[in-house]
């Protein structure tokens, strides 16, 4: 799974942040959209002020129809009252990934109202995503947004301790009561002879597999990438990692903040990961030390810090050196982007 961010923080959904009940949602629907449309920045794009704007554009790509759903329905930007969780598709390379486009704790606008009530509100509020869809005959696309959209629940179920058995599609939160009367994703899993049972079940293994590696692996192997005493420079090459699409994470072992890829039972698939790394400019090594989990901080985009730079917020000479190594930002790169802007 590859789980980005881009909150829709103009869609009158996130601005009006109905806390779930219990801060956590209480099951998962999912949805496809119902179009012929994979990419992602169809329904995702960053406002020009958010703060990864530039990152996220770069990955997605522009939406030149400017029809995305990071947009207000009060202010008729919009012409429908939607926003949901996450949304699955492709981004600009034709990767698959899964965007985050809500917080996972507020109620979101997806599935509509039914018999009894809806799963978009409390007490019943879930969390809901939508896989866009292709012209539903690509086996290969099909496939690999299926794959995410399992590994998706399943982390969804993980984090916020969900049954299996509360994942549900629009067609079946319709036929439970508590969703409009939509077809999606069933109709989908359909053309390919699944159908959400099959899709519970993938989930389901994913967790097993997973409680069981956990029991009786005593050893993942991880790969190290920097330890740092500082956490601005541990969160800086964490940063530096997302940007070239690593999924990171940070531990802190004694003094040390350290920067890590992967947790693998097998040591070949580690050290497979540290020759990837290695390709992509970094490096690192093998461990099997981790430590507490800590939050990795986002910092500016190059362009940004570079422009910060240009309109000599950062000094000059060894103290901007000094200075934007001590807040993370690696000197070289963002000198070599002053050179090219000025
Ligand atoms: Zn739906």
């Amino acid at each position: 799974m590859v789980l980005k961010q881009c909150i829709l923080t103009r869609n009158d959904c996130y601005t009006k942040g109905t806390k779930m009940t219990g801060g956590k949602p209480t099951g998962i629907v999912v949805h496809s959209t119902g179009a012929n449309n994979p990419n992602l920045k169809r329904y995702v794009q960053p406002l020009p002020t958010d703060k990864d704007y530039n990152t996220i554009m770069a990955d997605l790509g522009d939406n030149i129809y400017d029809n995305d759903w990071n947009k207000s329905y009060k202010a008729g930007e919009i012409n429908r009252q939607v926003c949901v969780h996450a949304f699955i598709g492709k981004n600009a390379a034709g990767n698959i990934e899964t965007y985050q486009t809500l917080p996972f704790n507020i109620c979101c606008w997806g599935v509509g109202g039914g018999a009894k009530g809806s799963y978009n509100n409390n007490p019943r509020a879930r969390v809901q995503f939508e896989i866009c869809e292709d012209g539903l005959t690509d086996k290969t696309y099909f496939d690999a947004v299926f794959k995410e959209a399992i590994e998706f629940c399943a982390y969804l179920c993980k984090v916020y301790n969900l049954p299996v058995s509360s994942i549900s599609s629009h067609a079946e939160s319709y036929k439970a009561g508590y969703g409009s009367n939509h077809g999606d994703c069933d109709h989908w899993l359909k053309k390919f002879g699944k159908d959400m049972d099959w899709f519970r079940a993938e989930v389901k293994a994913l967790l097993t597999a997973e409680q069981t590696n956990t029991a009786t692996t005593k050893k993942l192997y991880r790969v190290q990438v920097g330890a740092y005493a500082v956490k601005k420079n541990a969160d800086g090459m964490a940063n530096r990692l997302k940007n070239a699409g690593f999924n990171t994470y940070m531990v802190k072992s004694g003094t040390l903040y350290k920067v890590q890829v992967g947790a693998y039972s097998v040591k070949a698939n580690a050290t497979n990961m540290l020759n990837t790394l290695k390709k992509a400019g970094f490096s690192g090594y093998v461990t099997t030390s981790t430590g507490t989990a800590v939050a990795i901080s986002s910092l500016k985009s190059v362009d940004e810090i570079a422009r910060e730079v240009i309109n000599g917020k950062w000094g000059n000479g060894s103290a901007r050196k000094k200075k934007l190594t001590a807040a993370g930002y690696d000197y070289a790169t963002i000198q070599k982007r002053v050179n090219e802007l000025c």
